[in-house]
């Protein structure tokens, strides 16, 4: 079986449906244009956006890692990190205001007292009747059971804890990068 092993610039041929590879199933870091960790991806997106010329591969310390994808005829390195090119893909990101949603997002729709799934609710850790604002570090998901035991009362008041702070969502990119080097850290 002939075999060559071809760079993406030369890949815009190159069909991605001929590999069977369980290398698609490894991802790729993206890095902004400034070069910040942004997200990770998988290899199918990673390759589209080099063959289309929006990324370029990001050679971090001269390592030179890359997966090989093997097709039948052709194989094609793909950058463990590649680097866009262009900055209309970084939006501005704004911190979302409270909604259910993203609340139960934040607390992974789990009751926050017990850890319950189930007939998830809306807890204010202080009680709105009691001035408590309806803010990233005063709400809780908490199961009916929960909300309705713990009532109008303060958190001191009633002999249960919460099983992690609350507070506000995190800058997607700067909750990417502080994952990504501490990754990079626990390996090296
Ligand atoms: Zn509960």
């Amino acid at each position: 079986m002939k075999q060559a092993t071809i760079g993406i610039s030369d890949s815009k041929s190159f069909d991605l449906k001929q590999i069977t590879s369980s290398v698609l199933n490894n991802s790729v870091v993206v890095f902004s244009t400034n070069y910040l960790p942004m997200a990770r991806i998988n290899i199918r997106r990673a390759v589209a956006l080099l063959i289309s010329g929006r990324a370029e591969p990001l050679d971090l310390q001269d390592t030179k890692l890359v997966w090989v994808l093997r097709s039948p005829s052709v194989a094609i390195e793909v950058p463990h990190h590649i680097r866009l090119k262009i900055t209309t893909s970084e939006r501005l990101w704004k911190l979302p205001s409270v909604s259910r949603r993203e609340l139960l997002r934040r607390d992974g729709h789990r009751c926050q007292y017990c850890g319950s799934a189930k007939q998830l609710t809306i807890d204010h850790v202080i009680p709105r009747s009691k001035g408590g604002t309806h803010t990233w570090d005063n709400v809780a998901i908490a199961c009916e059971a929960c909300n309705h035991k713990k009532g109008d009362k303060y958190l001191s008041d009633t002999g249960m804890t919460l099983k992690t702070k609350p507070k506000a969502p995190m800058h997607p990119t700067v909750a990417f990068a502080e994952q990504f080097w501490q990754s990079r850290g626990d390996r090296e």
